[in-house]
């Protein structure tokens, strides 16, 4: 377990800078957020062909990484980070190459927001029962793969920012359709509204129905665990959050903090789960899957879904990974270690999510009948053929 301690930050600390790095507000005012931040933090990053690539980059797309998160980026011998250190490649576009492929990032296409499913500016009703709800366009950090990147990403989003007239629509869309069992508050990072205002969105939530199941997703333990403020923790008690949704990609995310703030969330929230995406060079192997997600419920947090790579996100060249890798790095994650540890492997399709069959070319099962009777044949857990009953 890694512990975080505050070192060098993007602006010049004070004197009571202990202090004030554990606060989250602290981290958000003082995140790098531009090519000149990135300089500070890392000087030898100066006139390289690395530096004018990402400035580049970030032409039209926003930079973010929290002083704690900071921290976790591992450094070379010249003090840049490591060419292939997965928190630095998830925040930063490093990539050398774009793709032009059909599927590829154009910045307009969006692969989420069908126009049907979309009831209010900030609400969509997906599936028969769900509502999400984005909170919110910004984030605390930014993941330069993001599925929601026409939102987050690009500095001019024409999507709409959070208004109250937007929020009262909502709620009257919510209370109107009583087939909705689930609100989920989505965004961008829910979070980053601060205690009393997101205090404010859950309570009307609940004042609409007692039954109504509320999730919230976060990846704010991955960015910044100080966010889980003991205001927060009793906004989700008193309103009744059902779960939280625990975005996180890399078993080095999970640090001393990040498990706290799950201990915090615990004492409030009856489930917490975890989102993984699959990502390219940043956790599609069988040793880095297998930690994060014994890790994770190891500290009460169950892996449930791994989302394939979506190709409509920026940085396909960089993150996308075959199919086949999710199948082979889950299927055998199946045969070693408890299903509870093992997330469901899900193409995030437009449409909503299809869990991906996990098995191998001729293992797939085949029910037959013979004399009146069912059987299964099926591979077990080491790969040997076997048949139900038997
Ligand atoms: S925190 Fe979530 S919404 Fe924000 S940039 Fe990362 S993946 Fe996108």
């Amino acid at each position: 377990m890694r512990t975080v301690t505050p070192i060098q930050t993007a602006s010049p600390p004070s004197r009571d800078v202990e202090a004030a790095f554990t606060n989250w507000k602290w981290q958000q005012q003082n995140a790098l957020t531009s090519v000149n931040d990135l300089v500070r933090t890392f000087p030898p990053l100066a006139g390289t062909p690395l530096l004018a690539r990402i400035s580049r980059r970030l032409g039209s797309r926003k930079l973010g990484l929290t002083p704690y998160y900071v921290n976790l980026i591992e450094r070379d011998a010249h003090g840049l980070p490591r060419v292939d250190d997965p928190l630095w490649l998830q925040v930063v576009p490093t990539w050398t190459e774009d793709s032009n492929h059909a599927l590829s990032y154009d910045g307009e296409s969006e692969n989420w927001e069908l126009p049907h499913e979309i009831v209010t500016p900030i609400c969509q009703h997906k599936y028969d029962n769900r509502v999400i709800i984005r909170a919110v366009n910004v984030c605390h950090a930014y993941c330069q793969f993001c599925y929601e990147a026409l939102r987050t990403l690009e500095t001019e989003s024409d999507k709409g920012k959070f208004k109250k007239s937007d929020w009262a629509a909502t709620l009257k869309y919510i209370a109107d359709h009583p087939e909705i069992d689930e609100a989920i508050l989505s965004g961008g990072e829910p979070l980053m509204h601060a205690d009393p205002q997101l205090a404010g969105l859950l309570r009307d939530l609940r004042a609409l129905r007692p039954d109504l199941i509320i999730r919230v997703h976060t990846r704010a333990l991955t960015f910044n665990p100080y966010r889980i403020t003991e205001a927060l923790v009793a906004a989700l008690r008193e309103t009744r959050v059902t779960a939280v949704g625990v975005h996180v990609a890399h078993p080095r995310e999970i640090t001393a903090e990040f498990i706290a703030a799950v201990g915090k969330l615990r004492s409030a929230v009856p489930l917490l789960f975890a989102n993984i995406a699959l990502l390219a060079g940043i956790n599609d192997s069988l040793p880095v899957m297998k930690e994060l997600c014994l890790t994770l419920y190891r500290n009460g947090v169950l892996p449930h879904y791994l989302y394939q790579f979506m190709p409509f996100s920026p940085g396909d060249t960089q993150f996308s990974s075959d199919i086949s890798r999710g199948i082979a790095i889950v299927s055998q994650m199946k045969r070693r270690i408890s299903n509870m540890a093992v997330p469901e492997f899900v193409l995030p399709h437009k449409t909503g999510k299809f869990t991906v069959p996990l098995h191998l070319p001729g293992e797939a099962p085949q029910l037959e009948s013979r004399e009146g009777r069912e059987f299964m044949n099926f591979r077990n857990w080491k790969g040997e053929p076997c048949v139900f009953p038997g």
